[in-house]
């Protein structure tokens, strides 16, 4: 489980901070919020009881949150398993008391690393082991416009690390540095493209390759609207560009929309 944290989060295996490597320099060894991050997953990736070998902390209650968010049980009912379990688990478990306890514990790991833990080495930050893949998948009923409530929560956060920046443990090493982050791109549906960007996908104007030379005709017998004029991306002498019989009977002789 500790692997699959520090792949999410993009850190290299931890090794813990001793006196011998912390030096004189403050940039030298972790900093206060680096240590509570260690010291929190250490915590995490105890055994779950006395013995147990299959499962830390941490593994079990992110199991049991997949099965709590797949089969919708309420915060209660979590609490109420979790206070079950304790019960039937041999004394000494390290299991948390109620959904709140867990929510804390998890928060608290979460938001201490993805604010301070970006430091691979630029020849591996681009591996997919250590790239983050967000999806928003929300079924039948979109989001619509609410996405922006979602991607509020992290504007602040990249601000921040645009802007200003934050200081970073590099566990390579063992020293702070400070740390800039964008954010890059985002790979999404055609609608989605309308709700991220502001560009409407419907209309006249639909396009956004062609922009405001976006070429359109409305098919009343169908009642759509359809978009023409993608033979101007094609080389000038493309064999298309004369195949007025293939297309919408004319030729093209324009050149790709500027
Ligand atoms: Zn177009």
């Amino acid at each position: 489980m500790h692997e699959l944290l520090y792949d999410a989060f993009g850190i290299p295996p931890f090794v813990p901070p001793t006196n011998d490597t912390v030096g004189s320099s403050s940039k030298y060894g972790p900093d206060e919020k680096t240590k509570k991050f260690f010291s929190l997953l250490k915590e995490a990736e105890r055994e779950l009881y006395p013995g147990c070998s299959k499962f830390s902390t941490l593994s079990f209650i992110v199991r049991l949150l997949h099965i709590k968010t797949l089969s919708g049980w309420t915060d209660k009912s979590f609490t109420m398993l979790l206070e079950l379990l304790k019960e039937a688990f041999p004394e000494g478990d390290t299991l948390p008391k109620s959904f709140y306890a867990t929510r804390v514990l998890l928060k608290d790991l979460v938001s201490i690393t993805t604010s301070d833990s970006n430091n691979l080495p630029l020849w591996l930050c681009m591996k997919q082991p250590y790239m983050f893949l967000t999806l928003l998948i929300h079924g039948p009923h979109g989001l619509g416009d609410k996405i922006d409530t979602y991607l509020r929560l992290v504007v602040d956060e990249l601000k921040l690390l645009w802007e200003i920046g934050v200081d970073t443990y590099d566990a390579e090493s063992n020293q702070m540095f400070w740390i800039h982050a964008l954010f890059q791109w985002t790979t999404n549906d055609f609608p989605a493209l309308a709700m991220l960007s502001g560009w409407s996908i419907k209309g006249a104007l639909a396009c956004p390759p062609c922009n405001v030379q976006t070429r359109h005709r409305y098919l009343r017998n169908r009642q759509k609207m359809c978009y023409m004029g993608h033979r101007r991306w094609l080389s000038m002498d493309h064999r298309f560009q004369k195949n007025a019989a293939s297309f919408d009977g004319t030729v093209e002789y324009d050149s790709f929309p500027t």
